[in-house]
């Protein structure tokens, strides 16, 4: 009998989540655990492995569980480990992969980057279903990305492949980023990338803004948001040169594989126009000839709080190609 279902788990640095997923990525039964209180990773992988047999049994037990996706930082596909994730208080190489499966009755668990993850849920239950060939970008604090080509996930030779967000678009006087060089994406098209434009906008000119009442260090991107859509200059404009700048990367994104769509996903996806406009007249502007109004811009159709859990969960229906 064909197992039913999959197990999802996405590891932020102060969250973990985890669900059974059904085929249509319907997410039947969740739980969380803090994952910042354990600075042991077993004692960790221990507390995890009891919201999981709780969740599995609840399914119908083991039987019916196909397989286990995590999604995590410096998550590598092809050896099932964590590797030096800033963010988690785990240092070094951590066989993460293999220490789940050993508490959950042997079942298969694949691991990979949050990105890709997100990556092959838009594929499976989202926006990208039926593509072979698409780019996907997560916009939160940082950028990342999934590239699928031919319907696979490209991983490169070591598991790491797709780091478009530390792609150099700004050689001169670039921002400095958390990799610890300048100029990378990230640094202008991320959540905090937004935020640091605002206090730059705010301090270049003395125009009024909405923005002007929040603490210059207390802006996000959502703040940025809230004002563009109550007709803010400022926040209009800071929109206008986020989406430029992430445009002309994603141009050049197209020429690399020719992608059918370009998905966005994460708090600026959601922007609307205010950000798809600027970026589509960006690309439109930049683009190769050859590629002129081939590519679709897409805005994610997993629902937030789900898809990071539905995006790890797509890779446990992978574990057949694997096995
Ligand atoms: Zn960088």
């Amino acid at each position: 009998m064909e197992k039913p279902y999959v197990v999802g788990i996405d590891i932020g640095g102060t969250n973990t989540v985890f669900g059974v997923v059904d085929a249509r990525g319907t997410i039947l039964y969740s739980g969380s655990i803090k994952t910042g209180k354990y600075a042991d990773v077993n004692d960790y992988v221990a507390e995890l492995a009891k919201g999981l047999k709780s969740v599995i049994d609840q399914a119908g037990g083991p039987d019916k569980i196909k397989g286990v996706g995590v999604g995590a930082p410096n998550g590598n596909f092809f050896n099932g480990c964590i590797e030096f994730a800033p963010n988690l208080p785990w240092k070094g190489k951590i066989p993460l992969a293999q220490l789940i499966s050993e508490q959950i009755d042997g079942i298969p668990v694949a691991l990979t980057n949050d990105a890709n993850a997100a990556g092959i849920g838009e594929m499976t239950y989202g926006a990208a279903r039926g593509m072979k060939d698409f780019i996907m970008i997560t916009l939160g604090t940082g950028v990342g990305s999934g590239i699928v080509i031919n319907g696979q996930m490209v991983y490169g030779h070591d598991g790491f492949a797709g780091e478009l967000g530390h792609t150099i678009i700004r050689r001169e006087n670039g921002r400095l980023c958390g990799c610890g060089r300048h100029g990378c994406l990230e640094t202008y098209c991320s959540a905090t990338g937004v935020a640091r434009s605002a206090r730059e906008f705010l301090t270049k000119s003395t125009e009024p803004s909405l923005l002007r009442d929040i603490p210059a260090e207390n802006i996000t991107s959502k703040d940025v948001y809230d004002a563009a859509v109550k007709g803010d200059k400022i926040a209009q404009d800071i929109f206008e040169f986020t989406g430029t700048i992430l445009g002309e990367a994603l141009a050049d994104f197209i020429a690399f594989s020719s992608p059918e769509a370009i998905v966005l996903f994460g708090g600026l996806a959601k922007a609307g126009d205010y950000i798809f406009k600027p970026i589509q007249k960006a690309i439109d502007d930049n683009v190769l000839n050859i590629y002129k109004g081939k590519t679709k811009l897409l805005a994610s159709e997993l629902k937030d709080s789900d898809a990071a859990v539905l995006g790890a969960s797509a890779l446990g229906w992978e574990l057949r190609d694997i096995k």
